[in-house]
């Protein structure tokens, strides 16, 4: 059995950087991935990464930009950390060999993003994620020495000794099936969100909130689950993602009467207002009969705005998504947009340094929750969490395991996976097939969990859920095979996309107020007297108590709760 000081489940930005951390604090590395590491969801950040770089900035602007956008829901504690960071990670990331696009002086560009009060988003054209993620990767070949890859090694569960501390995981060879038990001093969870819960999504079919499960059944709190990001540009057929990196340029959003709408929402900042407020203007348009299309369900997104040399220049993969996914070339007529799942500001309830309320158990990027984003995230704020925390995470789980013994890992959980997965691929073909139940947990929560929520709608996507998880019991799949049988992986992934469903609706019902993502028609104000602190849901070792909700206090340090506009 192999045994690492430090294991990190997950090769997307955050667990990567994590990786380098560790390793260059010493520690024996190993990071695991159920794709290989390139190929993680990370690769799709288009528009770029936040950080106070500009001399006329301030990384407290930057800080105050985004505890407002959060609504005044995130941790100002973890928020001032990560944006005084920012600035030396991202000439870290430069130093390193990432590309960043440079102004005619020769200094790093910085474009507008939304909800920020200056130009502060970093970028390399709108292919970012893709350049970092590569330049961290290169970085982990260097230390080959100390950093092991279980490149396409799937994660089934999170592994406890006697003490309850987290000690390890099992994970089965994709390529051959083969399970075994990886042991570790820590763990860190870098699983990335959750965003297949949904469909339509932006996210990557890998994003089906293994982690967040994986945490929640040993006993981990979830915090802020209910917070789901839709991002306000997103292809109308297919829920592909146009980066807000388009509205930065310039491009405008019009509705079926030729009116930038905006300027009744959130006069100020118009199409740049923070994710949540464009979302709901957009969605509130189509509902009163101003919306474009056949089915008057999209928005016009109009990129002809934006200088064409510069779109060529500056979004050509938008350029390509538009040609390929819609036949819309963006440089000469307006794309047909619509609000749609993005993001996931909750996950794994986590400290500053990524520690989990479990000893050995550490947990960065879109699967934690520190809270950097509360109850809205800024656009070019993920990619910096990811990597400021990633590498806290790194940091402080490498010291940690210098100061201790290799813990007496337990083997029996390795039997009882292996017998779980040999009963999946067993199952009679009389219940449903795993894609079914999945595409209707999906419709339901973008019927039911999205822009605007009311306390009926929420019972029924639950009620939904629970019947789901009864059926996903008897799920069936058709690959009988060893070798890369992905379809018994999907049935494994189907629970955990339930347990991370069934927490963001407990916790949806569970506010009744309106803050941030979360609006609820019923209780349409933001109402800090009862509803400033962070939801909390648990499950018991069994699960069988289903999920149980608690309360945090919102860590305030300098900025007190004010009303929000744009
Ligand atoms: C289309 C798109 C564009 C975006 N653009 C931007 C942007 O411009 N700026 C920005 O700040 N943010 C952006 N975001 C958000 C941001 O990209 C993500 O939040 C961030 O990259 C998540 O990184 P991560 O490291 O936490 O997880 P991911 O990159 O999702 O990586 C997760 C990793 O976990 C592994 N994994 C998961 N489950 C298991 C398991 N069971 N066993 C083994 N391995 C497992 C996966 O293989 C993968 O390696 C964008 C998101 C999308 C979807």
């Amino acid at each position: 059995m192999p045994a690492h000081d430090v294991l990190i489940i997950g090769a997307g930005l955050a667990g990567q950087r994590a990786a380098l951390a560790a390793a260059q604090g010493g520690a024996d590395v190993a990071i695991v991935s159920k794709v290989h590491p390139v190929r993680s969801h990370s690769v799709a950040a288009a528009g770029g990464i936040n950080a106070a770089i500009n001399v006329a900035d301030d990384w407290r602007s930057h800080a105050y930009d985004t505890v407002k956008g959060s609504d005044f829901l995130g941790d100002q504690d973890a928020i001032e950390i990560m944006c005084s960071q920012a600035p030396k990670e991202v000439m870290h990331l430069e130093h390193i060999g990432v590309t960043f696009h440079r102004n005619d002086s020769g200094e790093l560009d910085l474009r507008a993003f939304g909800g920020a009060s200056m130009k502060r988003t970093a970028y390399v054209a709108d292919i970012t994620g893709q350049a970092i993620l590569h330049v961290l990767y290169e970085q982990l070949m260097k230390h080959h020495e100390q950093v092991t890859r279980y490149e396409e090694w799937f994660v089934t569960s999170l592994l406890q000794d006697e003490n309850g501390c987290c000690c390890g995981v099992i994970a089965r060879d994709v390529r051959s099936g083969q399970m075994d038990v990886l042991g570790a001093k820590n763990v860190i969870l870098a699983c990335g969100g959750a965003g297949q819960v949904y469909s339509p999504t932006t996210n990557a079919l890998i994003v089906t909130g293994d982690g967040i499960a994986q945490a929640y059944r040993v006993g981990a709190p979830l915090m802020d689950m209910e917070m789901i990001q839709y991002h306000p540009t997103t292809l109308v057929e297919n829920g592909l993602l146009i980066t807000e990196g388009a509205r930065g340029e310039g491009a405008v959003l019009l509705n079926s009467e030729g009116e930038r709408f905006m300027e009744k929402y959130a006069p100020n900042k118009m199409e740049l207002a923070s994710r949540d407020v464009v979302s709901r203007a957009e969605q509130t348009e189509i509902l009163e009969g101003r919306g474009v299309g056949a089915r008057k369900d999209g928005i016009y997104l109009d990129i002809t705005k934006v200088p064409r040399k510069r779109t060529l220049e500056a979004l050509r993969e938008i350029v390509n998504i538009g040609k390929d996914f819609a036949g819309v070339d963006i440089t000469r007529e307006p794309i047909m947009i619509r609000p749609g799942q993005h993001y996931i500001m909750g996950g794994v309830k986590t400290d500053v340094n990524g520690a989990t309320s479990i000893e050995g158990l550490y947990a960065a990027g879109e699967v934690a929750c520190v809270s950097v984003h509360g109850g809205n995230r800024l656009g070019a704020n993920s990619l910096l969490d990811t990597l400021i925390f990633g590498r806290r995470a790194g940091e402080h789980a490498a010291a940690r395991a210098a100061q201790m013994a290799m813990p007496q890992i337990p083997q029996a959980r390795l039997g009882e996976d292996m017998a779980m997965i040999d009963a999946i691929i067993a199952r009679p073909h009389t219940g449903r097939r795993v894609s079914e139940i999945k595409q209707e947990l999906g419709e339901t929560m973008n019927k039911y969990v999205a822009v605007y929520r009311d306390e009926e709608g929420l019972r029924t996507a639950h009620e939904t859920v629970r019947r789901l998880k009864d059926e996903s019991g008897s799920a069936y799949v058709d690959d009988r095979g060893t070798v890369f049988n992905q379809d018994v992986l999907g049935a494994i992934e189907l629970g955990y996309m339930l347990d991370s469903a069934e927490a963001i609706v407990v916790s949806a019902i569970e506010r009744k107020e309106s803050r941030g993502a979360q609006f609820r028609t019923d209780f349409p104000e933001r109402d800090d007297e009862q509803w400033l602190k962070h939801i909390d849901i648990t499950t018991s070792a069994d699960g069988a108590g289903g999920p149980q909700v608690s309360y945090s206090p919102v860590t305030i340090t300098q900025w007190q709760p004010e009303e929000r506009k744009y």
